[in-house]
């Protein structure tokens, strides 16, 4: 009834995703605008990528915190020196940054799911739905950055997010150009 009363007034309808896979369907076979958060699956097999890409639904993955294991938030903190980040270190308490930031946690590579859950995303982009990065509050101003990051230097290019997570940004989920910290590397 939310999203029926929501397209008849345009609205976007963007669910927050629970890391439940049928509620995931569920939330695809409505009609919301997105889906937050990634479908917590390793691999998405052809029924779930047919169904998705018949749909006006996109993705919004949000990688940086990805259901299933550590993702590109603790992996960029663990590998970057976030507390010297050109711009987050202008606005950001320094001390909050290098006190959150500077004593790392590292897991093995293979423990990470935010590149698995981007590979899994560009099904969805090939099969024609918008997919955007997504970020979230761990840290203000940072959760975009780190999200392009993934995409960037992970090198997935399958994902092909640049050009589109600002379409997205813009066109679908509303938002003014610039998500993310795209222009600062
Ligand atoms: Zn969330």
């Amino acid at each position: 009834m939310v999203v029926k009363a929501a397209q008849a007034e345009g609205l976007t309808v963007v669910p927050e995703g629970g890391s439940l896979f049928t509620q995931d369907v569920t939330l695809i076979q409505d009609g919301n605008s997105t889906v937050e958060h990634n479908i917590p699956l390793h691999t998405f097999y052809k029924d779930l990528v047919q169904l998705w890409g018949q749909t006006q639904v996109d993705y919004t993955p949000t990688l940086v915190v990805t259901y299933g294991g550590p993702a590109g938030d603790p992996y960029w903190r663990a590998h970057t020196n976030v507390w010297e980040h050109p711009i987050l270190s202008r606005h950001a308490p320094p001390t909050e940054l290098a006190a959150n930031n500077k004593r790392r946690v590292i897991a093995p590579e293979g423990d990470y799911v935010d590149d698995d859950s981007a590979r899994e995303a560009g099904k969805i982009a090939a099969a024609g739905r918008m997919v955007s990065i997504g970020a979230h509050g761990q840290q203000s101003g940072l959760g975009g950055a780190l999200g392009n990051l993934v995409v960037r230097a992970r090198r997935l290019e399958q994902y092909r997010c640049a050009p589109r997570c600002d379409d997205h940004a813009r066109n679908v989920i509303g938002l003014c150009e610039g998500c993310g910290f795209s222009g600062s590397r």
